[in-house]
């Protein structure tokens, strides 16, 4: 649940916190604060659900995105593009009460983008992403965000079939390869966390 303890916890890690209540406001917020910038996305269906990929590119902001590569570029270039991008926008997995943000991945793109290499990192992070402690965000991006990754993306992984659990699996098509926890801000980048009393992604 998004609280003002939540939204306090997050502030004394030395993170910008803006709270919105649609997923609608948090999408206009962004447009315009990121107005002209050159934008890098991680995978992310929280950002496609929001449409920012379109609505930044209307606003004139150079974005690279791997789920939509430009120019006759392949998802790698695409991916290395976004690398180099001054600001990078990603969901997380999930976000516990104490403040950790828990992303799995599995080219590791999302995860290295996230922590070192822009001016600014922005997190979206709906509603349903919070989890009380550490704990249960691990478990909720094990066993709830990454078999419905799985299951969206066609896998032949145990975990496609219904969604519901990981199995740990050791399939060739196995989307989870990488984890990264901030346990706190990381130094030398500046990061803002959105907040959305929507449910957004997975
Ligand atoms: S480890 Fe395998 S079974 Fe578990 S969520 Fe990832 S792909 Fe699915």
């Amino acid at each position: 649940m998004i609280t003002e303890k939540l939204k306090e916890k997050l502030l004394s890690m030395g993170y910008t916190v803006k709270v919105f209540d649609t997923k609608k406001d948090a999408t206009e917020y962004l447009t315009y604060t990121l107005k002209g910038e050159s934008v890098g996305f991680g995978g992310s269906m929280t950002l496609t659900e929001m449409g920012l990929y379109e609505k930044l590119c209307d606003q004139g902001c150079e974005v690279f995105w791997h789920w939509k590569p430009q120019d006759g570029r392949t998802q790698n270039e695409t991916r290395a593009l976004a690398g180099n991008a001054k600001v990078y926008i990603s969901s997380a997995n999930a976000l516990s009460e104490n403040g950790e943000i828990i992303n799995i991945d599995g080219t590791g793109n999302r995860l290295s983008e996230c922590l070192y290499g822009h001016e600014k990192v922005f997190f979206v992070i709906g509603q349903n992403k919070i989890a009380e402690d550490y704990d249960s965000a691990l478990y909720r991006a094990r066993n709830v965000a990454s078999p419905k990754n799985a299951q969206r993306m066609n896998r032949k992984t145990p975990c496609a079939k219904d969604g519901n659990k990981c199995y740990d699996c050791n399939s060739p098509e196995r989307i989870c390869r990488a984890l990264s926890v901030l346990w706190t801000k990381p130094m030398g980048c500046e990061y803002e966390i959105i907040l959305v009393k929507e449910d957004l992604g997975y």
